[in-house]
Parts: structure tokens; C-alpha cells; sequence
């Protein structure tokens, strides 16, 4: 099961990846994490991208492309893999075609999921993570975690400014891969303007044809 997840920062691939993850037991590769990780360690690619993800911009496509290569071919991706925030660009999208045709794989579904700018600006600025199981809640949820007791942060983009910023870039670099998938014919959109649960019962039923290829 090779598919991904596109949406605007805050439409909810996160929190549905996790669904997928537990359900299908496939790997999540989220070009955001991974940055981030190398961001924690203070690595050379973490203190390029940080000056990028702090103002909201695209860190180089050749950066994330190379990375992803580099995750695709370990072994717990052989079988299948949910990328999330990968790709971004059109660039992003030929390299990812090419590697996987390279292998005799293809993207069998792009899952897009869509919700209204403004209730992304709210979901953002109060989206709050867990230090502790990496859980994502809102700032009305206090200071510790319900799950497991860990720390509650804000992400550093997650400021007001920076998300209007990543919504406009979203809207000029990644939305038109909305019609690259479409015309791939593995798009399936979504409405992420709903309960979670909603979302995830319409991606389970949207995925089910892969199931019992
Ligand atoms: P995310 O967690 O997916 O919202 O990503 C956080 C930030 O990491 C983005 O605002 C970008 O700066 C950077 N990033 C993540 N994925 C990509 C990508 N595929 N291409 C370029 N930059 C990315």
C-alpha cells in the first residue's frame, strides 16, 4: 500500500496518518518530522532547514527529496508506506514518480484532505504536541497530556504569522498537485472540516480497494 496525504498545514494528515499507521502497519514518513528530529539534534541538514521552517518557507526541494530516497529504501518501507507533507512541490512529485518507477511501484492513492483556511488558522495557533507520546491536541486541553501524562508544547511555526505564511505557500506550491493527482487518477478528496473520527471512517472506506488487491 503505497499512498500519501496532501492537505494544507493543520487539515489533519498527522493525526489521520496515525490511524493509518495502526491500521494497515505501514510506515509513516513525514518529511516534517524527520526535519524536525534534525532540528533537535542540531545535525548540518537540521540547522540548513530550521532558518526555512521558521519563517513558514519550503526548505529545497533537492534537501527533501534526498531524504525521502534515502527513507524509501529501508527495508520497513518495502512493502508499502504513508508519506505526509511529502510531496510539496511538482519538482517533489516527478522525483517521488521516478524513484518508485525505478522499482516497479507507484503511488496507488493520494489522499487529499481539505478544510477552510480560516479554521486552519485556528487549529494552529491552539495545536498543541506532546513531548512525551507525540500525541496532537489543542491548547484546551491544559498543559499535560490526557494520554500519558507528558508535556504539552507549541510547535515554533505554529505562531499566527508563520501559518498564514505556510497557508500561502501551501496554496502556491502544493495545491496544484491536487490536479497532478487527480490526473494520475489516485486522488481521493476528503472533507476535513468534521470530527476526526468522520475523516477516518471516509479514509478507511476510500482505502478499502487496496486492501484486497
Ligand atoms: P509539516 O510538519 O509537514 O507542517 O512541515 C513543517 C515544515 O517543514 C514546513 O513548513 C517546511 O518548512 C518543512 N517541510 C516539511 N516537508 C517539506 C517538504 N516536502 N518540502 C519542503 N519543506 C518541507
Amino acid at each position: 500500500m503505497n499512498i500519501m496525504l496532501l492537505g494544507a498545514p493543520g487539515a489533519g494528515k498527522g493525526t489521520q496518518a496515525a490511524s493509518i499507521v495502526e491500521t494497515y502497519g505501514i510506515p509513516h514518513i513525514s518529511t516534517g518530522d524527520i526535519l524536525r528530529a534534525a532540528v533537535t539534534n542540531a545535525t548540518p541538514l537540521g540547522l540548513e532547514a530550521k532558518r526555512y521552517m521558521d519563517a513558514g518557507e519550503l526548505v529545497p526541494d533537492e534537501v527533501v527529496i534526498g531524504l525521502v530516497s534515502a527513507r524509501l529504501s529501508e527495508p520497513d518501507a518495502a512493502e508499502g508506506f504513508i508519506l505526509d507533507g511529502f510531496p510539496r512541490t511538482t519538482a517533489q512529485a516527478t522525483a517521488l514518480d521516478a524513484e518508485l518507477a525505478a522499482v516497479d511501484r507507484r503511488i496507488e492513492s493520494a489522499i487529499a484532505i481539505k478544510v477552510d483556511p480560516e479554521v486552519i488558522i485556528a487549529r494552529l495557533t491552539s495545536r498543541r504536541t506532546c513531548r512525551g507520546c507525540g500525541r496532537i491536541t489543542s491548547a484546551s486541553e491544559g498543559e499535560r497530556c490526557l494520554a500519558c501524562g507528558g508535556e504539552l508544547f507549541q510547535r515554533d511555526d505554529d505562531n499566527d504569522a508563520t501559518v498564514r505564511n505556510r497557508l500561502e505557500v501551501y496554496g502556491r506550491s502544493t495545491a496544484p498537485l491536487i490536479d497532478y493527482y487527480c490526473q494520475a487518477e489516485v486522488l481521493i478528496e476528503i472533507d476535513g472540516d468534521r470530527p476526526v473520527e468522520s475523516v477516518w471512517a471516509d479514509i478507511e472506506a476510500a482505502l478499502q480497494p487496496l486492501t484486497t488487491q
